[in-house]
């Protein structure tokens, strides 16, 4: 373990990166801090989740297409597993470092602990340019390091899952490879597989219903009526775009506003989703859609709306812009979309933000329901699939609820809060051995 971390560094998250960010390590070591604080749990608990129980780095070499072979360098960090195997996606990305994956491992334990999963909380990521790759380099590459993995991963142990640029195809060759290596085929070794070899249905959009659910939720709490309330989307990827149709279609909900990385488009009256599905498909952005007023980036997210859904990139709500949020809640879509300072400002406001951890959970539980169905070598339908996501996000949604009210915090720090006390009860219980 490379970094071991007491509470007077967690207090001075000043580390910034190269590109002037917060080292998410250090973001992610305030916020158990500041948890374990509020909570009044023992230092001796926060001494123990500050630091991932297992960090492993693997080196990858690959024969290239030109003959030619480059090693690649790979990480697995297992941040706890005291409520269950461990859980968490691996990310193929250029910039892919081991600060940013303890950080996501330590955040997939708070999820999994918010949506009360039987799973603790991992991460991996591979330093690579999947966009400079062929398809067989990048199945050389995937294959290798499930190999290179395939000791400490099982369905009882650490299941992966899909990440940024990885998808069905990687996680079919790594349950491959650990299926060989095994002598069996195991498909509960990975979620997000192909339907074929075991994928749940209702997978593919369980984020964006998630993300839903959670603001309809919210809407109830402040006596807002979901028929016809306005909604602005930032992002219409696979998060954003699913998110407008299930608000639109099963909601009555009025998307107003949508954007993707080329701008926005707005309409008072409502956006037909559908044409703008269509849209995106034919010319690969929605601001080419006839008859809707442009909006940039930036104002989509300040537009004339009750419910606000980011779900394009972190840090875009920030202390410059949180005091025009005309939203009266926000759904987080993206991991991290909201500043620390932009966080207290909307608290203070009185805006209802579901944050992340909570609200774009509906994948890694729909994920859950995959392994149970894979363990069980059965398939359960949609509508059972989507039924059991809806119960799961209002319960934990209510659980964060009063988290909140009883403790009159905000709702970021009550779900942490709610997730640390999961997890550190458990730690208390099972004790330490020898
Ligand atoms: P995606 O790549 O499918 O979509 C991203 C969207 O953001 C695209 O429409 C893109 O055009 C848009 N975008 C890029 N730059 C932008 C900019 N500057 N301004 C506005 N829009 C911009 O990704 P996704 O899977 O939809 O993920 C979106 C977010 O949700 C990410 O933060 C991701 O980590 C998070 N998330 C995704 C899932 C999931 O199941 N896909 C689960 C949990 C969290």
């Amino acid at each position: 373990m490379s970094l071991r971390a007491n509470s007077s560094e967690a207090s001075s998250a000043s580390k910034r990166n190269a590109n002037g960010q917060e080292d998410p390590w250090e973001v992610a070591l305030t916020q158990l801090k500041k948890g374990i604080d509020a909570l009044g749990v023992s230092n001796e608990i926060y001494e123990m989740l500050s630091v991932p129980n297992r960090e492993v780095h693997v080196e990858l070499p690959v024969k290239m297409d030109n003959g030619k072979i480059k090693v690649f360098h790979g990480y697995r960090v297992q941040h706890n597993n005291a409520r269950g195997p461990y859980k968490g996606g691996i990310r193929f990305h250029p910039q892919v470092s081991i600060n940013e994956v303890k950080a996501l491992s330590m955040w997939m334990t708070w999820k999994t602990a918010v949506l009360d999963l039987p799973y603790g909380g991992a991460k991996g990521g591979i330093v690579c340019d999947p966009k400079s790759m062929s398809n067989v380099e990048i199945e050389s590459l995937t294959r290798r390091y499930a190999y290179a993995i395939s000791d400490i991963i099982g369905p009882y142990k650490d299941i992966p899952a899909p990440d940024v640029y990885t998808g069905p195809k990687n996680m079919a060759w790594i349950m491959d490879v650990y299926s060989i290596l095994n002598g069996h085929p195991e498909p509960a070794v990975i979620t997000g597989k192909p339907l074929e070899i075991g994928g749940s249905l209702g997978r593919s959009d369980s984020t964006s219903r998630g993300v839903a659910i959670v603001a309809a939720e919210a809407a109830k709490k402040l006596n807002i009526k979901l028929k016809d309330a306005r909604v602005a989307i930032q992002g219409f990827g696979n998060v954003g775009s699913n998110a407008a149709l299930i608000l639109r279609k099963d909601y009555g909900m009025k998307i107003v506003g949508v954007s993707d990385s080329k701008g926005g488009i707005y309409s008072r009256e409502g956006l037909d989703v559908d044409k703008v599905m269509k849209e995106k498909e034919r010319s690969g952005t929605v601001t080419s859609l006839a008859g809707a007023e442009k909006i940039s980036n930036e104002d989509i997210l300040t537009a004339d709306a009750d419910v606000l859904v980011p779900a394009a990139l972190e840090g875009v709500i920030t202390d410059r812009n949180a005091e025009k949020v005309r939203a009266k809640i926000i759904s987080e879509g993206a991991n991290g979309p909201t500043t620390p300072e932009a966080d207290r400002i909307l608290h203070e406001r009185g805006i209802l933000l579901v944050p992340d951890i909570l609200a774009n959970a509906g994948g890694v539980t729909v994920s859950y329901f995959e392994w149970v169905q894979g363990l069980q070598r059965l398939q359960w339908t949609e509508e059972e699939v989507n039924s059991r996501l809806a119960e799961k996000m209002v319960k934990s949604f209510n659980d964060v609820y009063e988290m909140r009210q009883s403790h009159k915090v905000d709702m970021r720090t009550a779900a942490d809060m709610l997730a640390i006390k999961r997890v550190s009860d458990v730690m208390v219980i099972r004790g330490i051995w020898p």
